[in-house]
């Protein structure tokens, strides 16, 4: 049966931004809940290898986000297994609504939800996706041994979960709609010395085709020449980027753009009472790092909101 709880803090999302915030929220001793649709952990959970969050030179995602969870916990964390339906105010409570019909209230509420893969949007991606459309190495790279995996993308993601595919693949062919890689040099580094990754440049994916059960192959495009080609492969990648997953929130957010949600420097949205941390949010980089430092930031803020609050019901009632 549907249920109503009440808590200090309502954290949506458990990526690492999320769990900190929860860490910091239940030190200062506070009722904090943290509810994750899925597992813990965010993107990293489908990540394969982090070996750039500090301390850690090589850790597997999956791995790292479980220690996050763990270590939250142990200090008082609470996590549902929820989706959160919908966010909203009510009165001085921020309220969180969930598939399950179950009601969280809280005094402050942290949006902790990441993004979601940007789809390439051409025919085939939709009605492949699972037999060879992909956006998780981590999760589908092994379907696809002694295969030609294609990858689509130049970021930090494109290259480097194409180079984790190399470890299933009989060759990794990195698609990118430019002659020059986004991602961070070490990554690049990396790539060009990988004898299994081949580089399309200036190439973008038109078409992708395949039989009853699996993808065969691509029309590309070369985007200076205009020539298109035929190109086999049993798998495709896509990591072109993310957009925000903020659409859950009734309240009028103030966001960029592209979407993601402006925060001040307490990580406190245009909604007083209601935080934003990690991907979400407009961001300069996007690292589980600086995710971390938001979701340290935002408890604290949220507990001074929280504090407010309450020496101002201290005084009325004085
Ligand atoms: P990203 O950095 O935004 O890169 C997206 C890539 O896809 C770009 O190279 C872009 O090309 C290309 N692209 C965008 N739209 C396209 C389209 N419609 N067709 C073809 N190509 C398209 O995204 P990301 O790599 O997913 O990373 C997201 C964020 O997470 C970034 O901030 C990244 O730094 C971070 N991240 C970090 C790590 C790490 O530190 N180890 C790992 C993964 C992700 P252009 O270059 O031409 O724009």
């Amino acid at each position: 049966m549907a249920e109503e709880k009440r808590y200090d803090i309502v954290i949506v999302g458990a990526g690492p931004g999320g769990l900190c915030a929860g860490l910091y929220a239940a030190r200062a001793r506070r009722k904090v809940v943290c509810l994750e649709k899925y597992i813990p952990g965010g993107q990293i959970a489908n990540t394969g290898e982090v070996e750039d969050y500090l301390g850690f030179e090589l850790i597997q995602g999956a791995e790292l986000g479980m220690k996050f969870r763990d270590h939250a916990v142990k200090f008082g964390l609470e996590i549902e297994m929820e989706e959160v339906e919908e966010v909203y105010v009510d009165g001085e409570d921020r309220v969180a609504r969930c598939a399950s019909g179950n009601v969280y209230r809280a005094k402050a509420v942290i949006l902790a939800t990441g993004g979601s893969p940007v789809y390439l949007n051409v025919p085939g991606e939709k009605e492949y996706n699972g037999r060879g459309v992909s956006y998780c190495a981590i999760c589908d790279g092994a379907f696809f041994r002694d295969q030609i995996i294609a990858v689509v993308g130049g970021g930090d993601a494109a290259v480097e979960e194409g180079a984790f595919l190399t470890k299933f693949a009989s060759k990794v062919i990195i698609i990118h709609r430019r002659d020059q890689l986004r991602a961070q040099k070490i990554i690049q580094q990396r790539a060009f010395e990988n004898k299994k990754i081949e580089f399309l440049w200036d190439t973008v994916v038109e078409e992708i085709h395949g039989s009853e059960k699996q993808v065969t192959h691509l029309t590309v495009k070369n985007v200076k020449t205009g020539e298109k080609s035929e190109l086999k492969c049993g798998a495709i990648f896509p990591f072109i980027g993310f957009y925000p997953n903020a659409s859950y929130v009734r309240e009028k957010l103030t966001v960029d753009d592209e979407g993601y949600i402006l925060t001040n420097y307490k990580m406190e949205t245009n909604i007083p009472g209601i935080f934003a941390v990690g991907d979400v949010r407009q961001q300069f980089v996007r690292q589980v790092t600086n995710a971390v430092g938001d979701g340290t930031v935002a408890a604290v803020a949220a507990e001074k909101y929280i504090e407010e609050l309450e020496d101002k019901h201290a005084n009325r009632v004085s």
